[in-house]
Parts: C-alpha cells; structure tokens; sequence
C-alpha cells in the first residue's frame, strides 16, 4: 500500500493523518486514508522513511 500523499482523516479511527502518516486505498471510486496506526499497529515519528518520502513529495509539488 501507498503512503498518502495528501492529509486527511483516516476513515477507520477519525484521526488527523498528516502526509507519510497513512495509506490511501481506491474505495467505491474515490480514495481513502487509513492511518498507519490502524493498518499495522505501529506508531510513526517525522524520522520514518515513508513520512519523510511522503514530505519530499509534497515539497517538490509544492515548488514545482
Ligand atoms: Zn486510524
């Protein structure tokens, strides 16, 4: 699964899930943010690789 790219509330627990902090899933023709937290337990920090991805990401989209 793909880290999100863009905040939002995951759809399982209501959290505020900033970039890097969750995945995206394709449902009923939109996508959906389920925090990391719900999909495996594990609770990230600014120093995971997935969220400083996901905050490149949006850097770089946000310079473009
Ligand atoms: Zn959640």
């Amino acid at each position: 699964m793909a880290r999100n790219k863009y905040p939002g509330r995951c759809y399982c627990c209501g959290t505020w899930t900033p970039p890097g902090y969750g995945h995206f899933e394709r449902h009923a023709g939109h996508w959906r943010i389920k925090c990391v937290k719900c999909a495996s337990g594990r609770v990230l920090t600014d120093k995971d690789p997935g969220v400083k991805w996901a905050q490149r990401a949006v850097k770089e989209a946000h310079d473009a």
